[in-house]
C-alpha cells in the first residue's frame, strides 16, 4: 500500500543565525522518506512565517492539518518537530488528529519525536513548552554542522578511525593488515569471536588506547565500518547524501565495498547458521555435537579426562552420552584423541576423492545491470530534488527499482561469499588441517559428516576400534 505524507517545511523570521533553508528541510525529508519508500502527496511550505506570534495563521499548516484530518494524507513528515509547532494549542490539534485516525504515520528527519506512543506525546508537550521558550538551540546547529561535513565527505572530529593514521586520510599499514587478515578469515568461515582473541592475545589497541583488551564490540564494529570501503559514515551507518547515493570520504579506503558487503553479510550468515546446526556455537572439541550414541541416539559431548597430566598415557578427553539427567543414557563413551584421528584421515581421504573442485570464479553476471539501476535511482532522486519531476512520479519509479537493486545486492553478495568459501574450503587438508580454527575443521567436517553413530565399545575393550563407529555421509 502505498504511504501518502505530507511534507511540511517552514522558515522563520526570528533570526537565530542557523535557520534551515525551506529547500534544505525538503530535500532532507524527502531523502527520508524515499528511504522508508513513502511518497510525498504534497509539501505544505509556510515560508518567512513565525509559528511564535500568536495572530499569525500559518495557511499551509492549516491545509495540511485538513487534509490529514479529511484522508488526503496518511502522515506528516517534517524536519523536526520545531519546524511543525511551536506553539502548545498547534500541538494539540495535531495531536487530537492522530488520536481519531490511528496508524497515521508522523516522522522527522531528526526523528526526535514519535506521535504514537503515549511517551511521544508526552516528549512533544515538553518539547513544544521549550521551543516556546527558547529558539536558540546549539545542539541542533552542532548537528547541523556535522550533516554538512558528512555530505561533503569530509571526517568527523574524535579519534582517529582504526585503520587510518592520524591524519584520518591515509591507510596505517599495520592496522590494515590485521582488517584485511581478519576480512580473509571471517570470509572463509572463522568465527568472530576467535578473531577478537587474536587480536586481544596481539594487545591490538584502538585509538583511545586505553590499555585494556579490545572488546569484542570494537573488532566487530572496526571490521564492518562503512569507511573501510570509503563510505562516510554517521553512527555507523553509510551516510546519504542529497542526491540519493552514499557520500564516499576522502581518504584512501581499506577494502572493496563488494567485499565490506560480503563479510557483513558473512557476520550475518554464520549467527543464523549456527542456530540451526548447532544449539551451541562454542565447540571446543572436534566432534562434539557430531558423534551420536548407538545406545539412545543423543549426541555426544567431550571432558577432560581429570586424571589426565602431562605424560600421561590415553587421550587426554573423552566423548561420552550425557548422564540420564542431561537427557542422555551415558552407558556410550570413547577416548578423544584416537576418535579425532580416525575421523580426520577419513576427511582427508574424503577430501582427496572431491580432488578440489576448482572454485567458479565466474564473474557475477549482474554487475552491468547493477551499476544501470544505481544509476537510474540516482537520476530519478536528482531529477526529483530539482523538480524536474514530481515527487509522485519520481516516488512511483523509485520502488521497483530500490527493490530490483536490493535484490541484485544480495545475489551479489551470495556470490561472493560462495566464492571465497569455495577457495577457502579447498585449502591443501592435510597441510592446513591441523592449522584452521576449530570451527573450521568442524565445518570441513561437516560438509562430509552429517553424523557418526558410536556403538558401546564392551568391559574391557581399550584399543580404538573403527568397526564399532558408523559414519552417516552427506552424499
Ligand atoms: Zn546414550
Amino acid at each position: 500500500m502505498v504511504v501518502r505524507l505530507g511534507g511540511y517545511a517552514r522558515i522563520s523570521l526570528d533570526k537565530d543565525g542557523e535557520e534551515l533553508g525551506v529547500e534544505r528541510q525538503r530535500v532532507d525529508y524527502r531523502t527520508v522518506a524515499a528511504v522508508r519508500r513513502w511518497t510525498i502527496a504534497r509539501d505544505y511550505i509556510d515560508n518567512d512565517v513565525s509559528a511564535f506570534k500568536l495572530d499569525v495563521v500559518r495557511e499551509q499548516f492549516e491545509q495540511l492539518l485538513a487534509d490529514l484530518e479529511s484522508g488526503v494524507i496518511d502522515g506528516v513528515i517534517a524536519y523536526d518537530l520545531d519546524r511543525l509547532v511551536r506553539q502548545p494549542w498547534d500541538l494539540e490539534r495535531l495531536i487530537r488528529i492522530y488520536e481519531t485516525r490511528p496508524g497515521l504515520v508522523f516522522s522527522t528527519v531528526t526523528n526526535d519525536i514519535n506521535l504514537s506512543t503515549d511517551d511521544g506525546l508526552t516528549m512533544a508537550r515538553v518539547m513544544v513548552a521549550f521551543a516556546n521558550k527558547s529558539s536558540r538551540d546549539t545542539a541542533r546547529r552542532v548537528k547541523r554542522k556535522h550533516r554538512e561535513l558528512a555530505d561533503s565527505g569530509k571526517n568527523g572530529g574524535g579519534f582517529p578511525p582504526f585503520g587510518w593514521k592520524e591524519d584520518r586520510l591515509t591507510v596505517d599499514p599495520v592496522q590494515a593488515a590485521l582488517i584485511t587478515k581478519a576480512h580473509d578469515d571471517l570470509l572463509a568461515g572463522t568465527r568472530l569471536s576467535t578473531i577478537v582473541r587474536e587480536w586481544q592475545a596481539k594487545n591490538v589497541q584502538t585509538s583511545r588506547k586505553t590499555g585494556k583488551p579490545i572488546t569484542r564490540v570494537a573488532v566487530k564494529g572496526i571490521l564492518i565500518n562503512p569507511r573501510l570501503a570509503g563510505f562516510r559514515a554517521v553512527k555507523h551507518q553509510k551516510h546519504i547524501g542529497p542526491d540519493g547515493k552514499p557520500v564516499m570520504g576522502v581518504w584512501e579506503p581499506i577494502c572493496t565495498p563488494e567485499r565490506l558487503d560480503a563479510v557483513i553479510a558473512a557476520l550475518e550468515g554464520v549467527r543464523a547458521q549456527h542456530k540451526t546446526a548447532n544449539q551451541s556455537n562454542n565447540h571446543k572439541y572436534l566432534l562434539s555435537g557430531i558423534l551420536r550414541c548407538a545406545e539412545c541416539g543423543t549426541r555426544m559431548i567431550a571432558n577432560m579426562r581429570s586424571s589426565w597430566k602431562e605424560g600421561s598415557k590415553g587421550s587426554r578427553f573423552t566423548y561420552r552420552c550425557p548422564a540420564a539427567n542431561d537427557g542422555g543414557c551415558g552407558k556410550v563413551s570413547r577416548a578423544g584423541e584416537p576418535l579425532d584421528r580416525h575421523i580426520i584421515n577419513l576427511i582427508h581421504d574424503a577430501e582427496a576423492k572431491l580432488k578440489a573442485p576448482a572454485p567458479d570464479t565466474a564473474e557475477w553476471s549482474g554487475a552491468a545491470r547493477l551499476a544501470e539501476v544505481g544509476q537510474e535511482i540516482s537520476e530519478l532522486i536528482s531529477a526529483m530534488n530539482a523538480k524536474r519531476i514530481s515527487a509522485a512520479t519520481a516516488i512511483a519509479m523509485l520502488e521497483p527499482l530500490e527493490k530490483e537493486r536490493d535484490e541484485l545486492e544480495y545475489e551479489r553478495n551470495r556470490h561472493t561469499v560462495e566464492q571465497v568459501k569455495a577457495s577457502a574450503a579447498t585449502v591443501d587438508l592435510s597441510e592446513e588441517f591441523e592449522r584452521l580454527p576449530i570451527e573450521r575443521q568442524r565445518a570441513v567436517i561437516m560438509k562430509h559428516i552429517r553424523a557418526i553413530v558410536v556403538h558401546p565399545a564392551g568391559r574391557g575393550a581399550r584399543k580404538f576400534n573403527p568397526d564399532l563407529l558408523d559414519v552417516v555421509w552427506t552424499a
